[in-house]
């Protein structure tokens, strides 16, 4: 028989999304008159924006005569979307990101994960706790981890803990890492990280020669002008910085898939032999390779969020799930409740009270208020004693669950 990858074996088994399910739908089973709110998974929930479905229907229009079909476009994108990238994402902002050193996905999922197929398996890898779990996983299946421990790490990962009382920033490492993953504003604290914070990374990593591989999923809520949405907002980061954006929470394209991967044609790394390789090459060369790029119709969609039109739409979306956002927060701190993230991004991140575990807190909200959210511990062991809340609902359902959380 074929052997299989035993790195997934590595993988531990009860993972948090189908636990949370079995718990949900367990209640179900025996409360069948209960009226359950999700605010547990990070997906979107407000329709399409009308700029995007339009130039989607063009195009897809444009596909059925025959001047306009179009067949493989370029792997990387198509250049019209590269530019508008370009521009308005990293020009508008002082950063000089090119449009070639911008590669169009479907998805930054994806991304991030594949991103290991140019980098060599003996580097060491740093990822906050609590961490977006992709990118612990995506480690473990490609064989850059030991086993997993009883207490759910693994082996051979750095941990960076952040939690309240380093305000939700990891420290700096005090040796030298070689990969680092960050994410801000961060899945699931909602937490955010200044230039002058962030400023200090970037020097870690070039001091250092580090690679961050920084996620800026969540960037279109930032609401404080200082922050930085990108990570080349930072002097010195188009030497040591990856970034991977995406359609998904913007513009809401989770369902339709577009994202993109900034790779500035500066950053390099080492062959054996300590010869230098630019890792702007090995991406270019793997996508051209491993991928057939995003569809006409999927990238005349994303183009789209860059019209005035769209830009306004996704605005107002924003501005809907922050306002959630807003709602949520004070009603929390209203019924007690410790709360951190939530002002720049779409996830709240609540202390659990008394001795109560996150999972203690998940099963008192599902019987107590038929709230469900996600167990804090579910993403890293010092996500322990907090819990998720995300803005991602209706108005309606997100007042109705404040409403019961405040009358328990
Ligand atoms: C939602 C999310 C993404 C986006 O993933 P896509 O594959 O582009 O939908 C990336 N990173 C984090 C941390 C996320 O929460």
């Amino acid at each position: 028989m074929v052997q299989v990858n035993e790195n997934y074996l590595k993988l531990k088994a009860g993972y948090l999304f189908p636990e949370i399910s079995k718990r949900v739908n367990a209640y179900i089973q025996n409360n069948s008159s209960c009226d359950i709110i999700k605010l547990g998974i990070g997906d979107v929930t407000e329709p399409l924006p009308k700029s995007c479905r339009d130039a989607m229907s063009k195009a897809l229009n444009e596909m059925g005569t025959k001047d306009g079909f179009r067949g493989y476009g370029p792997e990387q994108g198509y250049p019209w979307l590269r530019e508008k990238i370009s521009d308005n994402d990293f020009i508008s902002r002082g950063c000089q990101i090119t449009p070639e050193e911008i590669f169009v996905s479907d998805g930054s999922k994806c991304d991030s994960s594949n991103i290991l197929d140019i980098l060599g398996n003996d580097n060491s890898i740093a990822v906050t706790d609590p961490v977006y779990p992709v990118y612990v996983d995506s480690n473990v299946m490609t064989g850059r981890t030991g086993e997993s421990l009883q207490d759910g790490t693994y082996q051979g990962l750095i941990y960076l803990p952040i939690n309240e009382e380093n305000n939700f920033l990891p420290e700096i490492p005090t040796s030298k890492v070689d990969i680092i993953y960050l994410c801000f504003p961060n899945n699931p604290t909602g937490a955010t990280i200044t230039k002058v914070d962030l400023k200090k990374w970037v020097d870690y990593a070039n001091q250092n020669n580090s690679l961050i591989l920084f996620d800026a999923a969540y960037e279109a809520f930032i609401q404080d002008k200082e922050l930085p949405h990108s990570i080349y907002e930072i002097d010195g980061a188009k030497d040591c910085a990856i970034e991977f954006r995406s359609f998904s929470k913007n513009a809401g394209f989770t369902g339709v898939r577009c994202a993109y991967t900034v790779i500035p044609k500066s950053i390099s790394g080492l062959n054996s032999k300590s010869e230098e390789i630019n890792l702007w090459s090995l991406w270019n060369r793997r996508q051209s390779t491993k991928f057939n790029g995003v569809s006409y119709i999927v990238q005349r969609g994303a183009e789209a969020v860059y019209s005035s039109d769209g830009k306004k739409e996704v605005k107002d979306l924003i501005g809907f799930y922050m306002e959630n956002a807003k709602i949520m927060k004070n009603k929390l701190k209203t019924a007690g409740f410790t709360v951190y993230g939530g002002d720049n991004a779409p996830y709240i991140w609540i202390k659990v009270p008394d001795q109560m575990t996150s999972w203690d807190f998940f099963d008192y909200l599902l019987e107590k208020a038929n709230v469900v959210g996600t167990p804090g511990s579910g993403f890293g062991l010092s996500g322990e004693g907090y819990f998720r809340l995300s803005a991602f609902n209706s108005r309606e359902k997100v007042i109705d669950a404040m409403e019961r959380i405040i009358r328990i």
